[in-house]
């Protein structure tokens, strides 16, 4: 299902966004699908210009380009997998070479390798280790550099730079038969914390974001069907999936001045997943 068919089918709202981002320029990760797409369009709304990061599917990541760009903004394409150190650091390169600096990295790119825990394979374990975890930590190695070198430009952004990484509700809630994402998400939670001490000193503000269940093609059989969907709503007390511009709304803001002295916070958007919706009746 294309992004604008699910958001027909959603209750959730569709609203402008401002242009708080005027003038700055991003990098998402893992942005030619699902959340990272919504983000990168919704950065773009914003008025950043954004580099599109994305492994395969070229024509994917071009139609996000384009759809940037829509807003008058500039937006490229960049091929790189965010677990090479080599890649990742060629990509931020050619990103600062293009856009003059960086302000906002989105740490967003992430897989599942699902198996039960006795048949987990080390390849399975390492390739979600490798995207999820320390994919985050080279891209934000690199965006804090740049960050470190520029310093704050006032008339940009009151912060020096800014970082989000997409966690999960799996930072929080323990997940059988997922162990090896569910610890990818709970180091990131420590990642983002530790980075955010460290950091906060030099003006770099760096949260996070953990979604709940969001219609992607990540976890298509958790919501395409009405039996699967009827299960996923047991889950969510808000009584809807949540959509990729959920997660974009909460992105812009977090990356915008609007959040200034949010520093080393998760904020959930999970339509109250974490609320423990099993305890509703009294458990
Ligand atoms: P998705 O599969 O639609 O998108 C994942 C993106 O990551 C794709 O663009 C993919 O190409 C990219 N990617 C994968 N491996 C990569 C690599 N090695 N280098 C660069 N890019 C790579 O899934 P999504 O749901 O949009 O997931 C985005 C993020 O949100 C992930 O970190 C995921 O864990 C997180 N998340 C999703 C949900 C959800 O319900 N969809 C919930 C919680 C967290």
């Amino acid at each position: 299902m294309s992004t604008s068919a699910a958001a027909a089918n959603s209750t959730a709202p569709t609203l402008a966004i401002p242009r708080t981002l005027r003038g700055q320029k991003a990098l998402v990760t893992g942005a030619n699908s699902g959340i990272g797409r919504a983000v990168a369009i919704a950065l773009g709304e914003a008025g950043a210009d954004v580099m599109v990061n994305y492994v395969t599917g070229d024509e994917a990541a071009e139609e996000v380009v384009a759809a940037i760009r829509a807003y008058g903004v500039n937006a490229s394409a960049y091929k790189a997998d965010v677990s090479s150190e080599e890649q990742v650091a060629g990509m931020f390169r050619e990103t600062i070479a293009r856009f003059g600096t960086l302000d906002i990295l989105v740490n967003n790119a992430g897989l599942q390798r699902d198996s039960s825990f006795q048949a987990m394979t080390l390849a399975q374990w390492h390739t979600v280790l490798n995207v999820n975890l320390t994919g985050q930590f080279l891209c934000a190695q690199q965006a804090i550099r740049e960050f470190l070198r520029r310093g704050v430009v006032p008339e940009v952004s009151c912060a020096a730079g800014k970082i989000i990484c997409m966690s999960s509700v799996h930072q929080e809630i323990p997940w059988a038969g997922h162990a090896n994402y569910a610890t990818s998400k709970g180091g990131i939670k420590l990642l983002m914390e530790s980075m955010a001490q460290e950091m906060a000193p030099h003006r770099i503000r760096i949260n996070a974001i953990a979604p709940g269940a969001i219609r992607t093609p990540i976890n298509t059989s958790a919501w395409s069907t009405p039996e699967a969907y009827k299960s996923l709503m047991t889950l969510v007390p808000y009584g809807r999936i949540g959509e990729p511009e959920d997660i974009a709304r909460a992105a812009v803001w977090l990356a915008s001045d609007l959040s200034d002295y949010v520093v080393g916070t998760t904020l959930f958007v999970d339509g109250g997943m974490t609320l423990y919706p099993g305890f509703a009746t009294g458990g």
